[in-house]
């Protein structure tokens, strides 16, 4: 080990903001090997760089993108339009764009970068079929000193026999091949339109029997609702339009509500937007604290114009909620700040600590990446720090969308 691996670096920050600890005015945090070595008030330490007028907060947490939309410079679509009017679009732009496996690669390294350089520090990642992982690990070892975490999640969808089993053998084939230090792989049963409850059981089985996380989109509209519960309405028009053979499945004979508590029996369920959750299901949700969490996505969210989200009344009923700035194709950036200052602008009812929370350590548990999100001894030592020259906590709080990020060079 070299001298430069172990001698720790020390920043002195008007404001150090640990998450799961108290804030620290005038603190000191010192890092060694990328890890967080102590984080403590600063009473006169030597050898430190002095930030001066910044809050030092814990790397980002996206608890859920698709980085394959990352070469998108707009959203597909119109901002306002249904999912089920959407859905069709995606598919059009993909067949049109044709894209080839290095342009697909091509993207998904673009996307990496993107949230790299906007302070995510860890990651969740759906990965569709084929998910680049050589030419993805290869990226990181490149951009060694700004490496991400990466817990991938195989997406596994299809009504048909024959493309579920594809699905999930190339599932088991990536999840068996184990990842790396820096890549961890879930499973993604996609959502209730596409995967049938049997797929579903079989995704809970491979996420118990290799102990990993699952994600999967969940009541993110009310036209999923229709379909799951009465197998009619614009999702059926849309996929009878789309050719997709096995809609005769629907309805289904499980509830949402159901579909949760089978979730609940995966070491770790990730329920992706939530935004038509009714307050049942939201008790069922709370009453799995500690192996379910939702993931909202506030700007995609706003981009289909859908009803209030019940970010509040999750969080009330003890609900953990992380944040995802879900894909391109749905959103203008992957900055998950962005989706931060979104909630300050115009969820003023939500707390702007729980807010940092949502973006940092919600996000790190919910994706079973305790040592992110939080700034403590042996944490991940990637830094997200904003300019502010706020004298009082209270005014830290106050002012934080008026807070740059700035970028701190030999971070790590
Ligand atoms: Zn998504």
């Amino acid at each position: 080990m070299s001298l430069s691996e172990v001698a720790p670096i020390n920043y002195r920050a008007r404001w150090i903001v640990p998450v799961a600890a108290p804030v620290v005015h005038d603190g000191v945090i010192s890092i060694a090997s990328g890890r967080i070595v102590s984080v403590e008030s600063y009473r006169g330490q030597s050898y430190l760089s002095d930030l001066g007028d910044v809050a030092i907060l814990p790397g980002l947490v996206n608890a859920h993108t698709h980085l394959e939309f990352s070469d998108l410079a707009t959203p597909i679509g119109t901002a306002g339009m249904s999912i089920a009017d959407w859905l069709p679009e995606v598919v059009c732009a993909r067949r049109q764009q044709q894209l080839t496996q290095d342009q697909r690669t091509a993207a998904i390294l673009k996307g990496i970068d993107e949230v790299v350089r906007t302070g995510t520090a860890l990651l969740g990642e759906i990965a569709t079929k084929p998910w680049p992982y050589e030419a993805v690990v290869a990226q990181q070892s490149l951009a060694s000193d700004r490496e991400l975490r990466i817990v991938a999640f195989c997406e596994v969808l299809g009504l048909s026999p024959g493309r579920q089993q594809e699905l999930l053998d190339w599932a088991e084939t990536q999840i068996a091949g184990g990842g790396n230090d820096r890549i961890a792989f879930g499973i993604s049963p996609h959502a209730p339109y596409s995967v049938p409850p049997a797929l579903l059981e079989s995704c809970i089985d491979r996420a118990r029997s290799r102990s990993i996380p699952l994600a999967i989109h969940l009541a993110e509209s009310l036209e999923e609702r229709r379909f799951i519960e009465s197998g009619d309405g614009p999702l059926r028009e849309t996929f009878e339009s789309l050719g997709l053979p096995g809609l005769e499945q629907y309805p289904l004979a499980i509830t949402i509500d159901q579909m949760i508590q089978r979730v609940a029996t995966a070491p770790r369920g990730l329920l992706v937007h939530g935004n038509y959750l009714s307050a049942d299901e939201i008790q069922t949700i709370a009453s799995h604290h500690q192996r379910l969490s939702v993931v909202y996505c506030p700007r995609t969210h706003a981009f289909f114009d859908h009803a209030p989200h019940p970010v509040a009344d999750l969080m009330a009923a003890g609900v953990r909620v992380a944040l995802g700035t879900d894909s391109r194709a749905s959103n203008p950036d992957l900055d998950l700040w962005n989706e931060v200052r979104h909630l300050l602008r115009h969820r003023q009812d939500l707390d702007p600590r729980d807010v940092v929370a949502m973006a940092t350590r919600h996000g790190a548990d919910a994706l079973g990446q305790p040592t992110y999100g939080r700034l403590q001894p042996g944490s991940d030592g990637h830094l997200f720090v904003l300019k502010t020259a706020a004298a009082t906590e209270a005014s830290l709080w106050e002012t934080l969308l008026d807070a740059q990020p700035i970028q701190l060079l030999g971070e790590r």
